[in-house]
């Protein structure tokens, strides 16, 4: 089994510290494993020392490769510039705060072994997350997975194992604003899952900052799905029915039946309101329609995905 070659892709931007654990941790497990290994690190344009303790281990290790990014892309684009450029029969994603265990490695293989093309880990629950960002996964996954058109498990996270197959198929993508889930999910395959209990982040922050997490949430449901689209069209119709039905009742009532209920509508308040209303939705509209825009801009300038700065392999 020595032959075959297994890549764990590690993104990491701003992790110093934790990079020489979750080397340890690594080589660790993979020293017990029957099968050849490489270490794809993608420096995700850190601006702490990220560069030189993987430049280290690089010296010390011909099974670390590095993939150095020109500034900052974001984790979604360093776990796909990874997955692009591994060579492995199959990968594995895990982020480098070491919330993904390790050692279950062991188990992802094991899944693969029998047959499993995707091995997604889902979490159970993350020791270290905020009140406001638990609600707004809650929220999110109960949303995306009512209008989208793909499934997605809810806390299954980027730790994942993908075979030689789903890698080739994946690396077809050509979008630009994407979250690697949501594509790896729309692919289909066959998958398995393993649940695990996320820990605290070993060192550092969070990078994910709420604001990063809400543009990532809202580009994903715009670009999985157009039922944002249909919705303003949808709110459209029932507005101007709305409107139209209130609009006839009014004047039936003030002309037609001479206001016998005594409503004493005055004409301009009630144009008022209408017209507040429709600028509302109009204005929604426009809104949503932009976002739209904006995607199909990114999609159209083809841009390419990411920079790459210097690559060891
Ligand atoms: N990360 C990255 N680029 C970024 C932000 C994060 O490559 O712009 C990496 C980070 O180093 C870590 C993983 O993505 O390995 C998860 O990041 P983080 O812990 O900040 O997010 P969370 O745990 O909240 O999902
Ligand atoms: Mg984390």
């Amino acid at each position: 089994m020595l032959d075959k070659l297994i890549s764990i892709i590690i993104p990491a931007y701003n992790e110093e510290q934790n990079i020489p654990v979750i080397y340890d941790q690594l080589k660790n497990i993979l020293s017990r494993i029957n099968f050849n290994y490489e270490l794809i690190f993608i420096n995700d344009g850190s601006q702490d020392n990220s560069e030189k303790e993987l430049k280290k281990l690089m010296l010390i290790d011909p099974q670390v490769k590095v993939i150095e990014f020109s500034r900052n892309f974001g984790k979604e684009i360093a776990t796909t510039a990874g997955i692009n450029n591994c060579r492995g029969e199959c990968c594995i994603t895990i982020d480098a705060d070491l919330q993904h265990p390790p050692e279950l490695i062991f188990d992802f293989l094991a899944k693969w072994k029998k047959g499993a093309e995707i091995v997604i880990g889902v979490r159970q629950n993350n020791k270290s997350e905020s009140f406001i960002k638990k609600i707004g996964s809650f929220c999110f996954y109960k949303i995306i997975g009512r209008i989208s058109e793909i499934e997605m498990v809810p806390y299954a996270t980027d730790f994942r194992l993908l075979d030689k197959k789903v890698i080739n198929e994946f690396n077809r993508f050509t979008e630009k604003n994407r979250l690697t889930r949501g594509l790896i999910d729309w692919l289909g395959f066959k998958r398995e899952y393993i649940h695990f209990e996320a820990d605290k982040r070993l060192n550092g922050k969070a990078t994910y900052s709420t604001v990063k997490l809400i543009r990532l949430a809202l580009n994903s449901v715009v670009s999985l799905s157009l039922f944002p689209l249909k919705l303003a069209g949808y709110l459209g119709i029932f507005i101007t029915i709305a409107a139209g039905l209130l609009g006839l009742f009014v004047i039936i009532e003030k002309y037609v039946l001479k206001d016998v209920w005594r409503f004493n509508f005055s004409g301009p308040a009630i144009l008022a309101i209408i017209i507040l209303f429709l600028v509302g939705i109009i204005l929604i509209c426009l809104g949503l329609i932009a976002l739209y825009i904006a995607n199909i801009h990114k999609e159209a300038i083809n841009r390419p995905i990411y920079v790459i700065r210097e690559k060891n392999f």
